[in-house]
């Protein structure tokens, strides 16, 4: 690398993330670690978080301060205000949050209309990101989601109203879903004005609920090359309507509202993850450490009574694992990576020659050592970047 900068490490961004793992209902294509939040006792588990935080500060004592705080899950809109103020009170203590730090809480549109949004944005939250999924009440039911399209629209002018930043949470790719009704379902959302749009195409995962109906033939999930079509349509509409893709799935209106803590991940930051099953990536004496905690509830709490840690299974990654990711992950914003940063860690060049060819088919771009993937190498991103890892 022409600078002397560390490839990786806090210096390209510094986040805590929280796993709330419950959630009042389970949808029927989620395969995140969630569990029913009947008969739970939030209170134990807000406790271990905390204590969790504590025990990776001794372990990364020249971390600077948290520059994000992501309440991810699960569905953490299920945490009071008060319990949230704890849980950024000890991370403030432990590690200090930067003034301005973005804080995203994630929520379930019922729960935003529910909630104490002063209350949530005077613990700290400054952004929200709501669970919309569609504007289509038969695809919300499908979906399983316990709210329907009139309470999703309130629930985000509720949320605008209430914090610096919004990101609305869009699944498109539904079977049976025509581009037709797409464009009008993508119309419909653009009248909201959030300045924050995440959409995935609708994966079925083997084992979930969605799984078992395609298995019975009761489910036809949506052919890929349809997948693409809708892809590239909505790319088009969003562009028009000036929310660009920043990233893959990821489109907002300025620079200002782009996820910061998303960057931090994609840009090879570092970020603690804290609660069942987070995952968190930190960077100690040079090495980088990827962390899982248990993913069981009970389990994880036991880990961090008896071992004073959430982060038993650390694991060291090897310099080719660490520039793999980093060309997977850095890859997916639309300012793609410097390649000079994966080739000094890997100690190998990205292949040249395949770079070409693919830009050469119109799917990457290289100025200097910067290299990005272009609107229509986004759609092959998983493939392209298998192709280019060391
Ligand atoms: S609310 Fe979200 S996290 Fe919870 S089960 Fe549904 S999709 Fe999964």
């Amino acid at each position: 690398m022409s600078q002397q900068i560390h490839p990786f490490g806090p210096h390209f961004g510094f986040g805590l993330y929280v796993h709330w793992p419950y959630c009042a209902r389970i949808c029927p294509y989620c395969d995140f670690n969630v569990y029913a939040a009947k008969d739970r006792d939030p209170e134990l588990l807000l406790e271990a978080i905390c204590a969790d935080i504590r025990v990776h500060r001794e372990r990364m004592p020249d971390h600077g301060a948290l520059d994000s705080v992501y309440f991810g899950g699960g569905t953490p809109s299920l945490l009071t205000p008060a319990q949230i103020a704890r849980i950024l009170e000890t991370a403030n203590a432990v590690f200090g949050i930067k003034p301005g730090a973005e804080i995203t809480l994630e929520a379930n549109p019922n729960d935003v209309m529910r909630a104490d949004l002063p209350g949530l944005a005077a613990a700290g939250i400054d952004r929200m990101s709501v669970g919309v999924q569609s504007l289509r009440d038969s695809s919300l039911a499908f979906l399983g989601r316990d709210h329907d399209a009139e309470g999703a629209k309130a629930s985000v002018h509720r949320a605008m109203r209430a914090f610096r930043s919004v990101n609305v949470d869009m699944i498109y790719a539904r079977p049976g879903q025509t581009p037709d009704d797409w464009k009008v379902e993508l119309e419909d959302l653009l009248w909201l004005g959030m300045p924050h749009l995440s959409l995935y195409e609708l994966t079925i995962k083997e084992g979930t609920p969605f799984g078992l109906a395609v298995d019975r033939g009761q489910i036809v999930p949506m052919p890929d090359d349809d997948q693409a079509d809708l892809f590239e349509l909505t790319q088009e509409i969003l562009t028009q309507a000036g929310l660009p893709a920043y990233e893959v799935s990821n489109h907002a209106l300025s620079p200002d509202h782009q996820s910061r803590h998303n960057l931090t991940y994609w840009n090879g930051g570092d970020w603690i993850g804290v609660g069942p099953g987070a995952h968190g990536r930190i960077t100690v004496g040079g090495h980088r450490y990827a962390s899982e905690a248990e993913k069981k509830p009970e389990a994880y709490m036991a880990n961090v009574q008896a071992l004073n840690t959430g982060w038993s299974g650390a694991q060291r990654l090897d310099h080719k694992e660490v520039a793999r990711e980093l060309l997977v992950m850095g890859l997916r914003p639309a300012a793609g990576i410097n390649i000079e940063r994966v080739e000094s860690i890997s100690g190998a060049a990205v292949p040249r020659d395949k770079i070409a060819a693919f830009a050469e088919q119109g799917w990457l771009r290289l100025d200097g050592t910067q290299l990005s993937l272009t609107p229509s190498g986004r759609l092959l991103a998983d493939a392209l970047t298998a192709q280019l890892a060391p």
